[in-house]
């Protein structure tokens, strides 16, 4: 535990009422007036007799210091004790009882606030000398600064210098509502607090109508999840720690994680080496941690450039929560707020500084951008710069002017897309034509693929969401007629599904999508529209009942899924039909655009006819190969490996069937010829009477199309890209003539199961369940989504570790210092009340990759050994000895042996049970009443007199001699 510091408060243009609020927030007990006159007539209010009156009814205690504190007898000894030696200043006797005073208060940890009258603490001599005073002996001092944050002293300090107070020493008593000047100057005038307000030299926050450009205006309007939140104090992190600390420390210490991720390392190298970055990593391989994590050990700032609001709230929002100083710059900052960052930025409080180009390109903040330190510039989502991506943004290619005002900062080109074209243009663009190019593997191992012939779409859908009743998910439409329909279908079988579509207006679309973001419903149905600066990490399927316009905007869509980590199910639902139907819309493109359109929908359509490997044709299209055969993540590698057997007469059937019919009918059609289909369109056009009719009712509807599928891909047919119809291919023929056709037959009816949870990892549901409930509580009360606080994964590998103490708590996957720090008293409890009500013991993380275990079958070397050795007769205190162990965990292992059905002895049991007779015989009462099952009751019953483990002993011995009866 932290000592509990000295705090510093001051009034400045705070009212009476937001003083006392912040200084309940932070439990004041004591509040120790250092004016030098406690009074001001400009603040009649916070006169000593008033201040004192008020505080008596509801308040902390009041106390006021007179010359103890508040009187320093003239400037000049003022300006020596804040000369260069400060640590020795000269101390008048009235200010070194006021010291000791206050030492006493802090060694017996009182909560003292000491008053004075300026908000900004490094506006305030008293709250400067005093804490200087304090800080030389050791007393830490905490100054609660003019926005309500707690800052160290070094970081008043810092600010002090960077505002360049430290020069003008005299000036300060003007400010204060007390001192010997100010009664008869201040009298009348403008706030005081205003005096040094900075020089009104940045520009208004920007308007919309000061953004060029913003044609996604509306998207990224509906993308916005929610207002700004009020800023977050800005955790004063001891950052000096971190200049010379090794990266992988930080990214335990402060983000939680054991191991970098492919390429993280190698980026953070070469920016920490200063050396120009372009690093292409996919969506959800942790690119934010690339510069977020070196910011952190810099002396100076990072700029991080993004282009979407959205974007930039979410990640400050994620960074604040891990304690990072991390502020952003946008048009829908209010004025003051906006003020505010510019003076955090200036006093060097900020490390992160996010912002879209066209606000740092406003005059004001690129002279701001002059006179701070920027040891990093961060262009995230880089492919905005090139004309050829896919989201050019004009404003982009203005960075350059950033890029030049800043030659000493590192420069760090970030994006999850990009083409060689497109990677030429990002460094020609920013003038960074010799960076390090890092391109990571576009593979996310954790998604797992899965192409199903679309045959009865709305109940495949139920089908596969029904098991996952529990899950966020995302379904894809293509139009926006679909996605009405089916949320609606969605919501009358009883899933929480909401519409999002452009059709629907802005604010509906934003409740929508906050209401996703924040687990308030489960499935979002949704057009392309969707998806633009969701960071929400759990998301663990996303089925895309349409066929996707491009393999780039499928991998990007399906992308969203399994950010954290864990697995997540990616469904497409196929049929020839969506083909036919997005050729249709290719020719009535602009010619120019057609061809490649319609390579790209090939392309799309060779992934969903694909027999190998799914990962192959897909890393293919980002010119990447996939080393493996078997990436046992994709339906074609699960499907047990049919051997390709002879299916020459099925060819034979097929072909002839396709070529009887005129060469110009689709799969479906001819399907239904081979297999006597009785419909419309087959009688009508007289394809009943053909020879090969009802010729093929050996196979299933779907098997038909797999194989067909496979002749397709053999070349003996060819596929119209526009009209779906099947022609013969020039080998055919030779088919006919009785070549061997070789082919793979599907099993008639087969998909993949679904993961039983969030993940197939072993954990305890239930468990996993009250955690997620008070996740939500807290991002309910934080007002921020709930992936913002723990992800997924981290309440998994809770529930599969069950920690019990901070210690344990923060070897768990995303558990930093500040996390901890926040959330250890939230969650810890939940997990220590139901293991005890359980007897489940703390599980030991094993070595990465964490797989928790959990005794399912057979009983451990451990529980073995413990049973062994009680069995000759030690008791419980000696085996704890032996094992470096907790009684509780001993009583575990002999419960485990007891419950897998091995004997176990219960004559000794009875002595080792610390309690007085009488209890013990109420406890044992209680077991006979309400049974072994479970403790709670007992525990009630008893009043809470015996503890968990005391009852877990009971139980022991309850159990083990009932049996032995
Ligand atoms: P990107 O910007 O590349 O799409 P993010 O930076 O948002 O991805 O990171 C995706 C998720 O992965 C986040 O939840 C992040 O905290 C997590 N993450 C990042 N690096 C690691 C790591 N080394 N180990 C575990 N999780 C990580
Ligand atoms: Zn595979």
């Amino acid at each position: 535990m932290h000592p509990i510091p000295i705090f510093t408060i001051g009034y400045g243009s705070r009212t009476i009422e937001e003083l006392l609020d912040l200084l309940r927030a932070h439990d004041i007990e004591y509040l120790l007036d250092v004016r030098t006159k406690p009074y001001s007539k400009r603040r009649p209010e916070y006169a000593k007799a008033v201040l004192e009156q008020r505080l008596k009814t509801n308040g902390p205690r009041y106390v006021f210091m007179g010359d103890d504190l508040g009187g320093l007898p003239d400037d000049s000894e003022m300006g020596a004790a804040l000369g260069p030696e400060m640590g020795d200043p000269v101390q008048p006797p009235a200010f070194r009882r006021g010291l000791d005073r206050l030492r006493k208060a802090f060694a017996q940890q009182a909560r003292v606030a000491l008053l004075c009258c300026e908000a900004r603490p490094e506006r305030c001599h008293r709250a400067l000398l005093i804490g200087t005073s304090l800080a030389a002996e050791g007393v830490p001092v905490v100054h609660i600064d003019e926005h309500g944050a707690l800052i160290s002293q070094e970081a008043m300090l810092a600010r002090r210098d960077a505002s360049g107070l430290s020069e003008q020493p005299g000036h300060e008593d003007a400010m204060d509502g007390g001192s010997v000047t100010d009664v008869t100057d201040v009298t009348g005038e403008a706030d005081p607090t205003e005096r040094f307000a900075p020089p009104e030299d940045d520009a208004p926050p920007p308007t919309d109508a000061d953004m060029p450009g913003n044609q996604d205006q509306d998207l990224e309007e509906a993308a916005r999840p929610e207002s700004v939140s009020p800023p977050l104090p800005i955790l004063d992190l001891d950052l000096d720690r971190f200049a010379t600390a090794d990266p992988a420390t930080i990214l335990k210490q402060i983000f939680g994680y054991d191991a970098f991720r492919p390429l993280q390392s190698e980026v953070i190298a070469d920016v920490l080496a200063r050396r120009d970055t372009l690093a292409i990593m996919p969506t959800g391989s942790g690119k934010s941690l690339c510069y977020q994590l070196p910011a952190l050990m810099f002396p100076g700032m990072t700029v991080v450039v993004s282009p979407l609001i959205a974007l930039m709230e979410d990640q400050v929002m994620q960074a604040r929560e891990l304690g990072l100083p991390a502020v952003f710059l946008n048009s829908t900052l209010p004025g003051h707020e906006y003020q505010t960052v510019l003076t955090d930025v200036r006093a060097g409080r900020v490390k992160l500084l996010y912002a879209a180009p066209e606000t740092l390109l406003l005059p004001g903040i690129l002279e701001l951008l002059k006179n701070v330190a920027v040891d990093c510039l961060t262009i995230d989502e880089a492919h905005c710069i090139s004309e050829w991506g896919h989201d050019f943004r004009p404003e982009y290619r203005r960075l350059l002017e950033v890029r030049h005002l800043l030659p000493a900062a590192v420069c760090l080109a970030v994006t999850a897309t990009a083409t060689e074209l497109v990677r030429r243009d990002i460094k020609a663009a920013l003038d960074i034509g010799d960076a390090q190019t890092h391109l990571a593997s576009f593979n996310r191992d954790n998604l797992f693929l899965e192409v199903v012939p679309k045959t009865r779409a709305a109940d495949q859908l139920m089908s596969f969401v029904q098991p996952r009743a529990d899950q966020a998910g995302i379904i894809y439409c293509a139009t926006r007629k679909q996605v009405d329909v089916l949320s609606e279908m969605l919501r009358s079988n009883g899933h929480d599904a909401l519409p999002y579509h452009a059709g629907l207006d802005a604010p509906t679309r934003m409740r929508h999508q906050r209401r996703f973001i924040r687990d308030d419903v489960r499935i979002m149905v949704a057009t392309i529209a969707f998806g633009m600066g969701i960071n929400k990490s759990d998301i663990r399927y996303v089925v895309h009942y349409d066929l996707p316009k491009n393999l780039e905007s499928y991998y990007q869509q399906v992308g969203r899924a399994g950010r954290d980590g864990l697995r997540a199910d990616c469904l497409l639902l196929f049929t020839y039909g969506d083909v036919q139907t997005s050729a249709s819309f290719i020719r009535k493109m602009d010619p120019a655009q057609q061809k490649p359109a319609r390579m790209q929908l090939e392309a799309m359509l060779g992934y969903a006819e694909s027999t190998v490997c799914r990962r192959i044709p897909l890393l293919n299209y980002f010119n990447e190969s996939y080393p493996d055969q078997n990436c046992g993540m994709c339906d074609n590698c699960l499907a047990p490996r049919r051997e390709p057997e002879d299916v020459t007469v099925a060819a034979q059937k097929f072909l002839s069937c396709v070529k009887r019919t005129g060469e110009m009918f689709g799969m479906t059609h001819v399907v239904d010829v081979l297999r006597g289909s009785r419909s419309e369109k087959v009688l009508s056009r007289g394809h009943d009477a053909l020879s090969t009719y009802n010729i093929g009712q050996e196979y299933s509807k779907k098997q038909w199309q797999h194989l067909a599928r496979q002749f397709i891909q053999q070349g003996l047919l060819i596929q119209d890209m526009e009209h779906g119809g099947l022609r013969l291919g020039p080998e055919a023929y030779e088919v006919f003539r009785g070549r061997k056709v070789l082919g793979v037959l599907p099993e008639p009816d087969q998909a993949a199961a679904p993961s039983s949870g969030p993940t197939d990892r072993d954990h305890d549901p239930d468990l996993f369940a009250l955690l997620r409930a008070k996740r939500k509580a807290l991002a309910e009360a934080a007002n921020v989504p709930p992936y913002v606080i723990f992800s997924d994964r981290t309440l998994v590998e809770m529930a599969a570790l069950f920690p019990q103490s901070p210690g344990a708590l923060a070897a768990v996957h995303g558990v930093g210092e500040a996390k901890l720090a926040r959330y250890a008293e939230e969650f810890l409890p939940i997990i220590r009340e139901y293991c005890a009500e359980r007897g489940i013991a703390e599980q030991s993380p094993p070595a990465h990759p964490p797989v928790p275990r959990k005794q399912t079958e057979g009983l451990g070397a451990r529980t073995l050994e413990v049973l062994a050795l009680h069995e000759q007769g030690r008791t419980i205190a000696q085996l704890c000895e032996t094992f470096s162990v907790k009684p509780a965990t001993i009583i575990n292992h002999l419960w485990q042996a007891l419950q897998a059905g091995r004997p176990v002895r219960g004559d000794t049991l009875a002595n080792q049970i610390p309690l007085p007779p009488d209890t013990l015989d109420q406890a044992l009462n209680a077991f006979a009443e309400h049974g072994a099952e479970r403790l709670r009751p007992i525990f009630d019953a008893l009043g809470g007199a015996v503890s968990y483990d005391d009852l877990h002993l009971i139980r022991l011995y309850v159990v083990v001699n009932g049996q032995q009866k």
